[in-house]
């Protein structure tokens, strides 16, 4: 188990400002995820202060990565799969090639995720049998039959997970997966390599028909698409969402979140979502995460 003061999940403006201003103050800071996935990556700014040429946003990021690095963060560029929060308010972070990391405060700069549909009914089975979020909705499949479609360790986590719960659990690769069955030897998941072409059922999901016309029959289909969007990734923390759109996280004007020790910063906290709000955020969650710190080691 890695252990920090301050951990910063994205790799957008918002965190690598945030670890900026977090390693700064001397903490010991780790940021997790990858650049490439940045809404920063392939954009071309015109409209961020103190640049009067457009500004390439894959160098913007590589610069800010450099700066982060200076100041002593320490980075990882690794999906998260899963968070947790202990009883003494500690953070339980887990990510895809399976680091285990604690942190006293954590930094939530996630980005928004546009989903990707696989299949053209989807929308309407959303909560009537479909789910995004493993952790959030095993619970509900006890002695039932579920198949998780997806790529990478996040499928494979998924039902793997699942097993503990389903009385049958379908694995169902999107691409090919080089590790699955070293991953899952001896473990109750049975891979389908069809492919998947529709959801069956009427008010809610019944099956799944594959490129054969075989419909293999499940109460509920966990997409796994990598990783996660922030709201799977935050349901089990009980962060509060913005009550109007139920979209985005809820912050005060220190970015803090319900939560005590969580913040959240960048498009992740609701538009507009814009490069400059997502460096303010950053800057201030940074600072308040620090504090945060501060006040836990002078009261313990
Ligand atoms: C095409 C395009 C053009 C744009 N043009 C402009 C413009 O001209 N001006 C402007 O101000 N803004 C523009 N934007 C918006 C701007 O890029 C975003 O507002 C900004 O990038 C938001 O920063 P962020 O750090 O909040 O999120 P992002 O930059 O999206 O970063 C999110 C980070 O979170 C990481 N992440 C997500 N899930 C996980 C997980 N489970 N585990 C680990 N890491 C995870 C991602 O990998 C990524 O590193 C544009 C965006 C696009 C897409």
């Amino acid at each position: 188990m890695q252990e920090y003061e301050i951990v910063i999940i994205g790799a957008g403006p918002a965190g690598l400002q945030g670890a900026i201003h977090a390693a700064r103050r001397r903490h010991k800071v780790l940021l997790l995820g990858k650049l490439e996935s940045s809404a920063l990556y392939h954009a071309h700014i015109e409209n961020y202060f103190g640049f009067k040429e457009k500004i390439d946003g894959k160098e913007l990021l590589l610069a800010g990565l450099d700066q982060a690095l200076k100041f002593g963060t320490t980075y990882l560029p690794e999906d998260v799969i899963k968070l947790e929060l202990s009883e003494n308010g500690d953070f339980f972070i887990e990510t895809e090639k399976g680091s285990s990391i604690k942190s006293l405060a954590l930094i939530l700069a996630l980005g928004v995720k546009k989903k990707k549909k696989i299949f053209k009914n989807e929308d309407a089975f959303v909560g009537k049998g479909v789910s995004y979020c493993v952790d959030c909705d095993a619970w509900f499949y006890r002695g039932k039959k579920v198949a998780v479609l997806g790529d990478g360790s996040a499928a494979i986590h998924g039902a793997l997970t699942l097993t503990k719960f389903a009385s049958r659990v379908f694995l169902i690769p999107l691409k090919k997966m080089e590790s699955l069955h070293e991953e899952i030897k001896d473990r109750p998941v049975e891979v389908v390599s069809k492919k998947p072409i529709d959801i069956v059922g009427e008010e809610e999901v019944r099956g799944l028909k594959l490129e054969d016309e075989q419909i293999i029959e499940v109460d509920g289909i966990f997409i796994e698409l990598g990783a996660k969007g922030p709201l799977e990734l935050l349901g089990p923390l009980g962060v509060e969402l913005d009550p109007e759109t139920f979209n985005y996280v809820k912050v005060d004007r220190k970015m803090q979140t319900n939560i005590p020790g969580l913040f959240a910063c960048g498009d992740l906290t609701g538009p507009p979502l814009q490069l400059a709000k997502a460096v303010g955020e950053g800057c201030i969650a940074g600072i308040s995460a620090s504090d945060y710190v501060k006040n836990l080691k002078i009261s313990s």
